[in-house]
């Protein structure tokens, strides 16, 4: 497939580009934004048209039932975590939760990172005030410095090529690792037979992991050894906030004639820029990759039904996803009826749970965290709620690291306020730790089986 690689992109030319547009950095040169842009406009594509449609195919059998998604990974991802060492902890929690869930819901999993492109983050205020000196907020490292000081917070234009070339470097790595034979299935689960044996709360999934083992072992001696043991389907997602840097990357498809944004497979709309007169729902409309957009506690009826609308004219199943994200405490009175009224005008949008922004709160020592017990909980509303309507609970988008972090608290092997402290490196909101996130797949897997 060819893709036409036209360099005016950085011109007002896309219907989004006259729009208001919340969350937008405030660049101080527009002469070296208007360079970075027309650079970016000539790089070749991250992903390809064809793969974008491809995950659509993928996520029509979600939204019908048929399969489940599993969408996870940083906040906010850093240069500075563009490592081997990193990235292949990230992809290798994904897909050992991949492993448990697929067994346990007997359906395959789409497997969607947060991950190669995830560099961009709203904010709730645009400056930053501490010790009485006030600076503009971090807004991701495609904009500028996590460091409080005046020029790391600079928004700076050249960052939006760094985010290119380390989106590029790390879906390389990531298409290396999941085609080249590291992904197979045998060591996946070996990983998790791991974690089993050596975690305190692995132990509690030794029944799963046996009946997984038995599975491969049965399959080994029919001599079943299929291709899609070696290799993994695995598709790259991020938040679609910086509308510039989105615009250069949106590339006229030459088979159809159709737009994509070729930054990522899937991108989403935040719940912050998801206003429906806005650039943001505006640009979405226009690309023909899939899209997600947040919903929020405070989400009308008629904000969803618009959504539908404008996103999915056409009622095509895997268009359209929404990531609903009420809080544990909400989301049993707020869901229901969305999925209802939805359901009733026809629509059939993937449904899937973002347990962790609506479940943030403040330690006392003055940590972001997140509660396992509330993450956990959210999903369990969210799955109640589906099944008490018969909507397919379609999957779960999740803020995961693979590494040991203490940024939530709980989990089998347990994080408490007081360990925080001990590894909290997020550049934003809490992850999962390594462990937690595969007492997560454990119990996910519990409940979709008790379906
Ligand atoms: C996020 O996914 O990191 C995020 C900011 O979420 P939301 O838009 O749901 O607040
Ligand atoms: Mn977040």
């Amino acid at each position: 497939m060819t893709v036409n690689v036209e360099p005016d992109k950085t011109g007002q030319e896309f219907p989004w580009q006259s729009l208001p547009a919340a969350q937008q950095p405030e660049w101080p040169d527009p002469e070296a934004l208007r360079k970075s842009l027309a650079d970016l406009a000539s790089y070749p594509p991250l992903v390809f048209a064809g793969e974008c449609d491809q995950l659509r195919t993928r996520l029509a059998a979600v939204a019908r039932g048929e399969a489940f998604l599993l969408q996870g990974g940083d906040c906010a991802e850093a240069f500075d975590g563009v490592s081997a060492d990193q990235i292949r902890n990230k992809l290798k929690t994904l897909l050992q939760m991949a492993v448990v869930l697929t067994y346990a819901a007997s359906v395959p999993v789409v497997k969607i990172g947060r991950i190669a492109g995830q560099y961009s983050k709203p904010r709730s205020k645009s400056t930053e005030t501490r010790d009485g000196v006030t600076l503009p907020v971090y807004r991701g490292d495609s904009v500028n410095g996590f460091a409080f000081t005046e020029e790391a917070r600079r928004p700076d234009p050249e960052r939006l090529k760094r985010m290119y070339n380390a989106s590029a470097s790390t879906l390389n790595l990531v298409r290396a690792f999941t085609t080249g034979g590291y992904a197979d299935l045998r060591q996946v689960h070996a990983w998790n037979q791991d974690f089993v044996r050596n975690s305190p709360s692995g132990q509690r999934y030794e029944r799963l992991a046996k009946e997984i083992d038995s599975a491969l072992s049965f399959m080994n001696a029919c001599g079943v050894d299929p291709e899609e043991f070696r290799t993994v389907e695995f598709y790259a997602s991020h938040e679609a906030l910086v509308l510039d840097y989105e615009t250069a990357l949106t590339r006229t498809d030459s088979r159809t004639g159709r737009l994509y944004d070729v930054s990522g497979h899937m991108v989403w709309i935040g719940e912050r820029t998801r206003q429906l007169d806005h650039a943001h729902i505006e640009f979405a409309s226009r690309i023909s990759n899939p899209i997600g957009v947040k919903l929020g506690p405070t989400t009308s009826v008629d904000e969803a039904l618009t959504l539908i609308d404008r996103l999915d004219p056409e009622r095509e199943p895997g268009r359209l996803t929404f990531i609903t994200r009420m809080g544990a405490g909400k989301v049993r009175d707020r869901l229901p009826e969305l999925v209802e009224k939805v359901t009733a005008s026809g629509a059939m949008p993937v449904w899937i749970c973002d347990p962790m922004h609506g479940n943030t709160y403040e330690a006392e020592t003055g940590h972001k965290t997140r509660r396992f017990d509330d993450v956990l909980d959210e999903v369990k509303g969210f799955f109640e709620v589906h099944r008490g309507l018969g909507t397919h609970p379609g999957g779960i988008h999740v803020e995961l690291t693979g590494d040991d972090v203490t940024e939530c608290v709980g989990g089998g092997d347990e994080v408490f306020e007081d360990d925080l402290h001990q590894r909290y490196e997020t550049a934003c909101d809490p992850r999962l730790n390594r462990s937690q996130s595969l007492d997560l797949a454990f119990l996910v897997a519990e409940m979709y089986r008790g379906q």
